[in-house]
């Protein structure tokens, strides 16, 4: 019975780190960041994301199925998998759009404690931006993966773009740091709360970040 939540800002690696940690163990995974991507992604394709006040009745109903396999986290709306979709430039330059709306947020959340409350038992690892504030706060494990400024552009860059060029980070400063700022309006996760250990990714692998998550969880 764990329930292992993992927060931080984009280009932590904490996505990463949280399904090789999940495997490793054994756990369920869910990347709550992928809700909110498939909600903006719905809204969207609704034209509705310019309506605040539609959103919550449009998340609610959205037909969202979410894979916990760490091996295989695939993600589908009414039965098309939107795994690729939802990680376009498109959607994570809109999505804050969504996730910043607080009562669309919140029917967000009751569907993410739903899926940790089905989920505890062998355990499951949760990451996002509010999990060890919002969605999880009683985890066994609460953990802030942060790493510099500098280290978030280089891996968004290279993740998205496959280089990390001048012209690479500048076209994702934007897409990370923009959408950082616009988070945060809603979400605290650029410092630790009380009770949560800070893990700095900057100058570690995703082997040592792993390791030093599996250190904390023993
Ligand atoms: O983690 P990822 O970058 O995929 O998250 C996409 C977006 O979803 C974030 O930029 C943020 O707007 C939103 N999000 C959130 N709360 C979470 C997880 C993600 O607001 N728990």
């Amino acid at each position: 019975m764990t329930v292992i939540a993992i927060d931080g800002p984009s280009g932590s690696g904490k996505s990463t780190v949280a399904k090789a940690v999940a495997a490793r163990l054994g756990l369920a995974y869910l990347d709550t960041g992928a809700m909110y991507r498939a909600a903006a992604l719905w809204a969207d394709q609704a034209g509705l994301l310019d309506q605040p006040e539609a959103l919550p009745k449009l998340v609610q109903q959205m037909p969202l199925e979410i894979s916990l396999d760490p091996a295989d986290p695939t993600v589908r709306l009414a039965g098309r998998d939107v795994t690729g979709p939802i990680r376009t430039s498109r959607v994570s330059g809109i999505v804050s759009r969504l996730s910043t709306v607080v009562p669309a947020r919140r029917v967000l959340v009751a569907r993410q404690r739903a899926i940790v409350a089905a989920n505890r038992r062998p355990g499951i690892v949760v990451e996002g931006r509010d999990i060890t504030t919002v969605v999880a706060p009683e985890a066994d494990v609460r953990l802030l993966i942060t790493a510099s400024e500098a280290a978030r552009l280089r891996r968004r860059a290279l993740d998205q773009r496959g280089q990390a060029g001048a012209e690479a980070i500048a076209a994702t400063r934007d897409e990370v740091l923009r959408r950082d700022r616009d988070d945060s309006a809603v979400a605290q996760f650029l410092e630790p709360p009380p009770g949560v250990t800070v893990i700095d990714s900057s100058d570690l692998s995703v082997d040592q970040t792993v390791a030093a998550v599996l250190e904390l969880v023993r």
